[in-house]
């Protein structure tokens, strides 16, 4: 009886309290800018240095390129696996051109594991769907990078 009172006293005190809850997926969550989900990738800031791949530690990133008319390197697939990917945010911070950037998308759960290797049309699509959920945020990553290549 005891037990049960004191479990009361503990939900009557949490009543008044503000909701920390959310009606997910109604109500969605607004992460901070520094989340670490799912990528996205801006193809035309691509060097093709493979830095990104060569500091992941679980050798998640696989991606090729070829040099061009004014032999500039073009990234031709950029894939990664986010079956054993574990969003360490290293591939971002290595990155000398921030083509690859984290977002705030967090659903891939799927009943296939290959769904989840993710190919370079899939992540810039990533891209495109964060400038528009955050267009106040675009000019410290992608719209500034290509304003300094024009
Ligand atoms: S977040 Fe980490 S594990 Fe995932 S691709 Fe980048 S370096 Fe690899
Ligand atoms: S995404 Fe960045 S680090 Fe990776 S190959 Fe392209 S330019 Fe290099």
């Amino acid at each position: 009886m005891f037990g049960f009172l004191k479990g009361l006293g503990v939900t009557l005190r949490q009543l008044p309290k503000k909701k920390v809850t959310l009606q997910y997926p109604d109500v969605r969550p607004e992460w901070p800018e520094r989340f670490r989900g799912v990528h996205r990738f801006i193809p035309e800031l691509c060097i093709v240095c493979n830095q990104c791949a060569r500091i992941c530690p679980t050798s998640c990133i696989s991606l090729s390129g070829t040099r061009d008319a004014n032999k500039k390197m073009r990234i031709d697939t950029y894939d990664i696996n986010f079956d054993i990917c574990i969003l360490c945010d290293l591939c971002t911070e290595v990155c000398p051109t921030e083509a690859v950037l984290m977002s705030d998308t967090f659903e891939l759960a799927t009943y296939s594991r290959d769904n989840l290797y993710l190919d370079m049309h899939w992540l810039y699509n990533n891209e495109l769907a964060y400038e528009q959920r955050h267009p106040d945020r675009v000019p410290q990553t992608a719209g500034e990078a290509k304003e300094g290549e024009a």
